[in-house]
């Protein structure tokens, strides 16, 4: 936690101002504070954000800054899952080197919270979760990382695994993670309830990956609806993907989405190239708390992606055909404010009051900011600088 007084920046495009950060929190903002005895940083007119969020990536997955994969397939979900267990070892996937790589340049690019996924699978039991954790460590105060145990290779499919989760979120995991109830484990009463019991047992939130589309993926996101009800758990419930709420039937879609807003229920949404995805502007006209990710950057699944929530964002904005600017805004919430009020973390933008977090944006206006691409100038974590024009300012702290 430090103190941190930052000249001439145009909060969230606003008049200019200066902010003042003490003990790692927004202490005022206002026309030319003074303070002494504080690092002062030049803002140069920039715009400045809440720090961008990544609410939906794998940091154990990424071959960032390894050799070129030349073994990616295509194929079903499930020969990507396979291939993906199969290459780890001889690949030399070491997931602490990488999640490092990985969230480093999430950090270089602006980003301050990230909600990651880790693989819980018989192969690897929880040695990627051990690498994980170690990041997490390793970061700590540069960057807050949720991390998700998550059964890639299914769960009630694979006897053993609810164990290995148990024992993930002792050892530290914030989530309980789940994929397709329905089209994976093929038993989603059995799969939800092994979900929501672990949680309740652990006192911890939930995040699905729901993949399954159309009439099938309805039906799942209903029960996971009704147990998040029956349980008590608005505000504690994600889905990520939800591919069924990018189905082109408004009757069908539409109180589906007011259930998921009724019962609080958070949508982490990536703009999926591939698929039917749920509108952005829809779901938050509905109320719905929706959190953006990068989701898999360059791994054994496939070559695209870069960290960076304003690549992604940009991306999202192009699923979700927004043009306008006040789109652009929303779109530009979703991916920091918005991202961390799904992940249920403080949310509460640039006031007095709030922690120290602060990215600054190139661009004229928020709208211009998405689309321009440019170095962030500044990137600030509770009053500390941890990247500057795109480059770590970390001390101790180098690039593996
Ligand atoms: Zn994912």
């Amino acid at each position: 936690m430090s103190d941190l007084l930052i000249r001439n920046i145009r909060p969230m495009g606003g008049a200019a101002a200066d902010l003042l950060i003490r003990d790692g929190r927004i202490a005022a903002i206002g026309a030319a504070l003074s303070a002494t005895g504080v690092a002062v940083e030049d803002g140069q007119g920039a715009i400045a954000i809440p720090t961008l969020v990544d609410a939906h990536t794998h940091l154990d997955k990424t071959t960032w800054g390894m050799g070129w994969y030349k073994g990616r397939k295509g194929g079903s979900l499930q020969d990507l899952i396979d291939n993906e267990r199969n290459a780890r070892i001889p690949l030399g996937l070491d997931v602490h080197r990488q999640s490092m790589r990985h969230a480093l340049q999430l950090i270089a690019n602006g980003t301050g919270h990230i909600r990651s996924h880790v693989d819980v699978d018989h192969d690897h039991k929880l040695t990627l979760l051990e690498g994980k954790l170690r990041t997490r460590e390793a970061l700590r105060g540069a960057v807050d990382i949720q991390i998700v145990a998550f059964p890639q290779s299914g769960l009630m499919i694979r006897p053993g695994v609810y164990d290995l989760l148990d024992e993930a979120l002792a050892m530290g995991a914030d989530v309980v993670g789940g994929l397709d109830p329905s089209s994976m484990d093929r038993d989603p009463k059995a799969s939800l309830d092994a979900i929501f019991r672990l949680a309740e047992k652990h006192g911890k939130p939930i995040d699905i990956h729901l993949h399954e589309y159309g009439e099938l993926g309805a039906f799942t996101l209903e029960e996971i609806i009704a147990r998040t009800r029956a349980h008590g758990m608005q505000g504690k419930v994600g889905v990520s993907h939800c591919f069924c709420l990018g189905a082109p039937n408004p009757h069908r879609v539409g109180p589906l989405m007011e259930q998921v807003a009724r019962e609080d229920i958070r949508i982490f949404t990536t703009g999926h190239p591939s698929a039917e995805v749920p509108s952005l502007q829809d779901m938050r006209a509905a109320g719905i708390k929706v959190g953006l990710g990068c989701d898999g950057i360059r791994d054994t699944w496939g070559p695209w992606g870069q960290p960076d929530m304003l690549h992604r964002a940009r991306i999202v904005g192009m699923k979700n055909r927004m043009r306008r600017d006040d789109e652009l805004e929303l779109l530009l919430d979703a991916a920091s404010r918005g991202g961390a009020e799904a992940m249920g973390i403080e949310a509460r933008g640039l006031v007095v009051g709030a922690a120290g977090d602060l990215t600054l944006v190139a661009g004229e206006t928020l709208a211009h900011a998405v689309v321009e691409e440019a170095p962030r100038p500044l990137v600030v974590k509770g009053g500390r600088v941890v990247a500057r024009n795109g480059s770590l300012a970390l001390a101790g702290i180098t690039m593996p």
